[in-house]
């Protein structure tokens, strides 16, 4: 009697890539913490430069930052540069590297060795994303819902997109500080 195996929609394929294609993703969730003191200090210096961010204007500086960030983070964590960034919300891991672009959370079909359905060799980002938002200061940002992506945004810089709402953020609450 033959097996019965798993339902597989008809021309379809897993696709399949090799673990050590994501060792280094792999390696950004285990040092999650570490990386979110990184990612702390580099906001706060972005966050301190922003007065020559707009003396030379954010839109003149974005082609060189995008550079860099794409550079960086594509080798981290696989970035795709979708805009706004979600890793200190997700465990060090880039929810959009999960094939069905899932922003909170796993879907149904994670397998029971903690693997992705559509990718059967790739470890669920959502599953590590968890276990990386475990050994975070702020791993409770997991529990927050995230907006879905605005694909306008896609290949622009997030860093300073952060940066300009942090510094508006903090110019409207000084000006309240001196209102009368
Ligand atoms: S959430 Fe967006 S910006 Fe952040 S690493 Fe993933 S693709 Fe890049």
């Amino acid at each position: 009697m033959p097996v019965p195996s798993a339902y597989e929609p008809a021309g379809t394929g897993p696709v399949r890539r090799a673990r050590s294609a994501f060792t280094i993703r792999l390696w950004a969730v285990r040092h999650a913490g570490f990386l979110e003191k990184v990612y702390t200090l580099l906001a706060d210096l972005f966050l301190g430069l922003h007065p020559l961010w707009k003396a030379v204007g954010y839109q003149r500086v974005e082609k060189p930052v995008v550079l860099v960030e794409r550079t960086v983070k594509a080798f981290v964590f696989d970035c795709r540069m979708c805009g706004e960034c979600a890793l200190s919300k997700t465990g060090m891991s880039c929810p959009m590297n999960c094939p069905k672009g899932l922003r909170n959370g796993p879907c149904g079909g994670v397998r029971a060795n903690g693997n992705c359905e559509v990718e059967p060799d790739m470890p669920c980002v959502w599953v590590e994303g968890w276990q990386g938002s475990r050994q975070m200061a702020g791993g409770e940002a997991i529990h927050t819902v995230q907006p879905p992506v605005d694909h306008s945004l896609r290949g622009t810089s997030s860093w300073l997109r952060v940066t300009a709402r942090a510094a508006a953020a903090r110019d409207a609450a000084n000006s309240e500080e001196a209102a009368p």
